[in-house]
């Protein structure tokens, strides 16, 4: 019955893994950002699981839909695959309440700065929370990871696979036997 549990990497999505063009849906515009297919297989490698929670408003905005996303993310997995990388789940959250989307017009607690995709990924997934942490781009990243408990690192940009080799270095000595 008990599955061993694993540490979390949750990882933002625009301006973490992909550059932000700002409402970026269409496969044809996934840029990665430096280092990302790179850090994404780190954490592979290390034991972690890749959890990307993504906010996408523009869903509800009415700029795409729903499947639009997940076309997006099947295509971000096709090409992490060529780098021998991988994300285990991707939680995206479409609500906003200024929507134009009647549907998705809702002040959901999935939505960053609120911690509900990351508590339901706890919930759903193998997760160690004490061993897990979340890197992101705003400070709305660092309220849902607080909100949740779990390690906020903020990334201002340069070599993800740089940025992750530090966090985990500092997550090791963090965790070592005294
Ligand atoms: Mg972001």
């Amino acid at each position: 019955m008990s599955r061993e549990r694993q540490p979390a990497a949750f990882l933002d999505r625009d301006g973490v893994i992909n550059v932000d063009h700002g409402y970026t849906y269409r496969p044809e515009d996934l840029v990665f950002v430096e280092g990302a297919p790179d850090a994404i297989r780190r954490l592979n490698e290390a034991g972690y699981l890749v959890v990307v929670v993504t906010n996408q408003s523009g869903v509800a905005r009415g700029y795409y839909t729903e499947d639009d996303v997940a076309r997006f993310h099947a295509h971000m997995q096709r090409e992490l695959a060529k780098a021998g990388a991988r994300i285990d789940a991707f939680y995206a959250c479409p609500y906003h309440a200024e929507g134009n989307v009647a549907a998705y017009r809702v002040d959901h607690p999935d939505r960053k700065p609120k911690p509900g995709m990351i508590l339901r990924a706890l919930r759903q997934l193998p997760i160690d929370p004490a061993r897990s942490f979340l890197i992101g781009d705003l400070p709305s990243d660092m309220a849902a990871a607080s909100g949740a408990g779990v390690a906020g690192h903020r990334f201002h940009g340069g070599d993800l696979d740089d940025f992750v080799a530090a966090v985990l270095l500092q997550a090791s000595a963090d965790n070592s036997p005294i």
